[in-house]
């Protein structure tokens, strides 16, 4: 029987094989446990008795949280063992010191979102289990089982499949605005990055699975609603959700429009200014003036060459190299033409109900970022004009540079 899971609760989500609908048969390698850490961490370490665990954290969880947590492991007859790192990147050079451990060691903790990442790959190559226990609304990347990291300087991607263990205490969880902020941005930027895969998909062809994007819209709206009513579970009920659809989509919103932005940003590395939200407020025009009907027989050919000899100016960079780069992302234009009109209307409607709860979004925004943030419009317009030249794959920002509508922004 195949399944469309879209409407599941976090529960049926992780720890069970799903025979998808779509072909896929997804799977998250978790279990999911509520109320007080202590007594659930008990509740896991039946699985390791008398053994030895690392709690890893940064200073701060260890001096609210951490201190507790090792005398009672010390109680149960377990061997804790402490590391304070406040932060660790992807680079293996950077976790060293966490194969510094004992080679019995059989379980890895932590507080920190900020640290999943790395101890995750970590869990992995010691292939033992995590346990996390968050303190923050915050929990984007938790499910993250491809990983990036950084051996002799070359980036690896490995895929994770070691079990992770959520516990969920509510007392622990202090909704503060800089993580609703943080829960926002995620959902928002998850957002946009739905509909630029979508409209690259339909480009190409590629069947996307609708569970996982229905479970995507749900867990983006459910944390809008959430958020001014502070409702940390629902919070972090729903990020995760997110975050475990993501995962079934196999990393392919990263690589969306959102991959974009941050190689814009990069490009043009002496903006500053250019907030994660003020680029999602402009791809949601863009995607506006794509699809509203008036604009729907634009159809011009940018001067690329043009073009080309200004973004050599502004990035130094060898107008040929630039040249080529075009070339290569410049697919047959009349094939996927053909192909939009098909899924328009589709698409759309998506958009519409988007766009109608835009002024919700900003609304809310409004609200989480008390001080004002200069935004500089001209700045963000120019930079995803030029967004299409520094990507590796192409996306609806090609698509709708190519078709000349930013030129009529
Ligand atoms: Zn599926």
């Amino acid at each position: 029987m195949k399944e469309n899971f879209a409407g599941y609760s976090i529960e049926n989500l992780i720890n069970t094989k799903i025979n998808c609908a779509c072909k896929e048969c997804h799977f998250i390698n978790a279990e999911l446990f509520y109320g007080n850490f202590i007594k659930n961490i008990k509740l896991v370490m039946k699985n390791f008795p008398y053994s030895k665990v690392a709690l890893i954290c940064t200073e701060n969880s260890f001096e609210s949280f951490g201190k507790s947590l090792i005398d009672f492991l010390k109680k149960e007859g377990i061997v804790p063992l402490s590391i304070i790192v406040n932060n660790l990147s992807d680079k293996v050079e950077d976790l060293s010191k966490l194969f510094c451990l004992p080679e019995d060691l059989r379980c890895v903790i932590t507080f920190d979102i900020d640290l999943v990442n790395a101890l995750s790959y970590f869990a992995f190559v010691k292939q033992i289990p995590l346990i996390f226990i968050p303190t923050s609304v915050n929990v984007k990347g938790v499910f993250n089982n491809k990983i990036r990291v950084t051996v002799d300087g070359k980036e690896d991607k490995i895929k994770i499949t070691t079990k992770k263990y959520i516990i969920i205490d509510e007392k622990l969880l202090v909704a503060q605005k800089k993580d609703l902020l943080t829960a926002y941005l995620n959902a928002l930027t998850s957002l946009v990055s739905v509909i630029d895969l979508r409209v690259n998909k339909t480009i190409f062809s590629k069947k996307l699975c609708e569970n996982c994007l229905e479970l995507i819209n749900n867990s983006i709206f459910a944390i809008m609603n959430n958020l001014s009513k502070k409702r940390s579970i629902k919070l972090i009920e729903e990020g995760l959700k997110l975050d475990i659809a993501n995962n079934f989509l196999e990393d392919e919103l990263y690589n969306s429009s959102y991959f974009a932005v941050e190689k814009v940003q990069k490009a043009l590395g002496e903006v500053n200014n250019l907030t994660k939200i003020t680029t999602v407020f402009a791809l949601l025009e863009l995607y506006k003036i794509y699809f509203s009907k008036k604009q729907e027989n634009i159809l011009s050919v940018p001067n690329y060459i043009e073009d080309i000899e200004e973004l050599s100016k502004i990035t130094n960079q060898n107008e040929i190299d630039l040249l080529r780069r075009v070339k290569e992302n410049l697919p047959n234009f009349f094939e996927f033409e053909n192909k939009l009109k098909k899924h328009n209307a589709k698409l759309l409607k998506k958009i519409n109900a988007i766009l109608k709860r835009k002024r919700k979004f900003v609304k809310i925004f409004n609200a989480l970022l008390e001080e004002t943030e200069t935004v500089d419009y001209e700045l963000i317009k120019k930079s995803i004009y030029y967004a299409p030249y520094f990507m590796e794959n192409y996306t609806t920002l090609s698509l709708l540079r190519e078709k000349g509508i930013l030129e009529n922004l």
